[in-house]
């Protein structure tokens, strides 16, 4: 008996921190949870509110998830309002001072951006959709934004845990390191699918194409959570075969039937892209996502 609880101390050693010291990090998606464990390391336990494979727009506000924030000591969302519909409802429940706006606890991981893309002008009407007042808020799917929240979750956990703060920064210059090589080859990989446009079934792959430097030219669900038109459909088949589109591309989340049914009024293949980690098999982590996207599309645009 002794000899185990020997080994057990040993075995809690090695894994780093007593689990109560460690710093409790609620991440909204599974990106950011993926980022927050490569920064955080044992110093830190993460928690994930939204799974890969649920539409982060839509999640449901259950009482679980109110009380997995009660206990955060740093909460990192995405922003841009893409959790407006249930983060909001949860931090209610939760009550948890650590995490409220303006406390060190509280991390808008879209601080890290250098570029918000689709900024509306002007007024943004319901009639439009479930629209992003604030821009696109998808970035997460472009890697080089995935390393700039890395970097902003090291500052920030730095400063909630100074003992730790090299180890912090350490690991998001490691991340560093190791991602920006892949990041050209992704892109250098991504040539076959540069030479026709796509169509996407939600504007969900904007930053994605940003980066790849794909052409995107219609969207199937044009207004965000609002069933297209069959008229607009009709349009956007038209415009696809009049260019030759290869591929429409879909989350795993969307309509799919009806993704691919229009997939084949164009002549094109219906190619559904983890849009977040855990979201397809094989995408597991956040560089493993970037691997099944890439291969995906490369893939789509041979058939
Ligand atoms: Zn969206």
């Amino acid at each position: 008996m002794r000899r185990i609880i020997v080994i057990a101390g040993l075995v809690a050693l090695l894994a780093g921190p007593a689990a109560a010291d460690r710093l409790q990090v609620v991440c909204t998606l599974t990106d950011l949870g993926w980022l927050a464990e490569r920064v955080g390391g044992p110093e830190v336990e993460v928690t994930v509110l939204c799974p890969g494979e649920y539409d982060p727009h839509f999640l449901p506000a259950r009482p679980s998830l109110a009380r997995k924030l009660g206990k955060a000591d740093l909460l990192c969302y995405n922003g841009l309002e893409l959790e407006v519909g249930w983060l909001p409802v949860l931090m209610d429940k939760a009550r948890n001072s650590r995490i409220r706006p303006g406390q060190h606890g509280d991390l808008d991981c879209a601080q890290a951006l250098e570029t918000v893309l689709e900024v509306p002008e002007g007024e943004v009407s319901r009639a439009e959709g479930d629209v992003h007042p604030y821009g696109n808020p998808h970035y997460l799917l472009d890697p080089r934004n995935g390393l700039r929240v890395a970097r902003l979750m090291a500052d920030r956990m730095a400063q909630l845990r100074p003992g730790s703060a090299d180890r912090f920064r350490a690991r998001a210059r490691e991340l560093a390191r190791e991602l920006t090589p892949r990041i050209e080859a992704w892109r250098t990989s991504a040539a076959p699918v540069r030479e026709r446009p796509l169509i996407r079934y939600t504007k969900q792959w904007e930053y994605l194409a940003d980066w790849l430097g794909l052409e995107l030219m219609g969207a199937i669900e044009h207004r965000p959570g609002i069933a297209p038109s069959p008229r607009h459909v009709d349009q956007v088949v038209r415009q696809a075969r009049a260019a030759g589109v290869r591929e429409l591309i879909a989350a795993p989340w969307n309509h799919l039937d009806a993704a691919a049914k229009a997939a084949e009024r164009m002549d094109a293949t219906l190619v559904v892209l983890p849009a977040a980690v855990g979201s397809v098999d094989g995408a597991e982590g956040y560089a493993a996502m970037f691997d099944v996207i890439i291969g995906r599309l490369v893939a789509g645009a041979h058939d």
